[in-house]
């Protein structure tokens, strides 16, 4: 069966990359029917940033990513202890008491000579019972990898190829630390080991650890794992994508209004090509389920060369998806984004307050203009406020136009629409289109100007969705509202 992991350490959010990661592990291990498994490796309890862990798991439940079990490296403590002993058992690894001193020295001395420093303890061949002896003594000791001398390895990684080292390149790992922790080499390689991982997907950052980690694996004579050193995601702007360049972790892209859903279709193609074959001229089909995904998923069509986040690109994967929604769900998606996420609590009231069949009709008009759910706190803020007063002869769209006749349109639309008995509120766009063409011909003045004039005064921007549409959600009583403040007074 296959089974793989993501094995975060609660240091931190969790990053855009590891998404990635845990994507093309889950989207594997689905695909063969196998277990996606998480595990919180802790063991460094200094870098450890409360909150962080439940963050992980709330990430992989919001974007889709549901593991199979969940395990916790500090709560295995006296595994890796009893393994660690083992090794020493196997004459694979020895109690070590140097001092940090004394591995400085020897760093020096290496330095000096222009060697690069391999830490060989004098503690590797000390004599197992006097170690003990120290032991229960109460001096603190470490458990540490005993690397043999003179020989070559190779090590073929999945989608990096094949690697050469010799063991002079490695140092005597430390394995259990002096607080009884094991290191992250020791647990990391234990727990794929009794997990039964098939596939190692991780970021290639961690390819200088691969001898370590192919040595002790050797140590205990298991076999291991296969690899898959995914390629770096880099920032447009060259390097790693990271913090200080824009938003780098899972939740502040939720927090920012991106669907997850879009996310997860923009990571899917950060490092694999979809093997769609498509004619010349045609474009490349983009959109994928996470269903679609690993029914494609194959790990030969992953890439070993980096990929890059563009942000652009992004955006555009959020807008395809938002304009698929339907006005309920965008509304279902908007309301759970909005009590969350946004700050603006004068709308949330307002938005209470007119209802969900006034927040839908207005939904349908910005529906197409939405790429991110934060966009429409924005978009319908007209729908529910008065905007302030605006100065007409700023807009270049109706310069033209003097205040005296600014002042006449606006005039007429309240004399006609005052001379109305009955309230309006089902005149379609429409009749509000019919009612306005005829205002601009009785005043002889050009429609477009009027339009404009009128959308000005009732929105105070000359850009939104249509001007009709936007007075049939208004109303008589709010468009009269909005105008009488210009009357006497443009
Ligand atoms: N704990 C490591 C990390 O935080 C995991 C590396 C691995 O997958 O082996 O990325």
């Amino acid at each position: 069966m296959v089974i793989t992991r993501i094995a975060p350490s609660p240091t931190g959010s969790l990053h855009i990359g590891t998404l990635r990661t845990a994507l093309f592990s889950y989207a594997w291990a689905k695909k063969n029917k196998g277990k996606f498994l998480l595990r919180i490796e802790d063991t460094d309890q200094s870098r450890l940033v409360p909150g962080t862990e439940e963050e992980i798991e709330e990430m992989l439940k919001i974007y889709g990513l549901d593991y199979d079990e969940k395990s916790k490296q500090t709560e295995r403590k006296d595994i890796y202890k009893k393994y660690a002993e083992e090794l020493i058992q196997l004459g694979q690894a020895y109690y070590c008491f140097a001092s940090k001193e004394e591995i400085q020295e020897a760093r020096e001395i290496a330095e000096r000579s222009g060697e690069q420093f391999r830490f060989r303890s004098p503690y590797r061949d000390f004599d197992l019972d006097k170690a003990k002896e120290k032991i229960e003594s109460g001096e603190p000791f470490v458990i540490r990898l005993k690397v043999a001398e003179g020989e070559e390895f190779e090590f073929e990684d999945l989608l990096q190829g094949k690697m050469h080292f010799k063991s002079e390149e490695v140092d005597d790992t430390v394995l259990l630390k002096s607080d009884g922790l094991p290191t992250y080499h020791l647990a990391v390689v234990i727990d794929d080991h009794l997990m039964g991982i098939t596939h190692v997907m991780r970021g290639v950052d961690w390819v200088p650890s691969i001898p370590k980690h192919v040595l002790i694996h050797r140590a205990f004579n298991w076999e291991m794992p296969k690899y898959l050193h995914l390629p770096l995601v880099l920032d447009p702007e060259g390097g790693k994508l990271s913090k200080r360049k824009g938003t780098v972790a899972a939740k502040d892209f939720l927090i920012q209004g991106y669907l997850p859903e879009a996310i997860l279709n923009f990571l899917m193609l950060l490092g694999w090509s979809s093997p769609i074959k498509h004619e010349f001229g045609e474009k490349e089909r983009e959109i994928f389920s996470l269903e679609e995904f690993i029914e494609l998923f194959e790990l030969k069509d992953l890439n070993k060369s980096s990929a890059v986040f563009n942000r652009e690109k992004l955006l555009w994967f959020s807008h395809q998806y938002m304009m698929n929604f339907s006005i309920d769900e965008l509304h279902k998606r908007y309301g759970e984004w909005h009590a969350k996420y946004s700050e603006e609590k004068q709308l949330r009231l307002k938005i209470a307050e007119k209802g969900d069949k006034y927040l839908k009709e207005v939904l349908e008009l910005v529906h197409d203009r939405v790429r991110l759910l934060s966009e429409i706190d924005e978009l319908i803020r007209i729908f529910y406020f008065e905007p302030e007063k605006i100065k007409f002869n700023e807009f270049k769209q109706i310069k033209n136009l003097s205040d005296e006749q600014v002042s006449v349109i606006l005039k007429s639309v309240v004399n006609e629409l005052e001379k109305k008995s009955e309230n309006l509120d089902d005149w379609p766009h429409e009749k509000w289109e019919e009612f306005m063409r005829n205002l601009a011909e009785e005043n002889g003045l050009g429609a477009g100007k009027v339009f404009m004039t009128l959308r000005l005064a009732i929105t105070s921007s000359p850009a939104t969705p249509p001007l009709y549409e936007i007075m049939t959600i208004l109303g008589k009583s709010e468009i009269l509202t909005r105008l009488s403040k210009y009357v006497d007074n443009i």
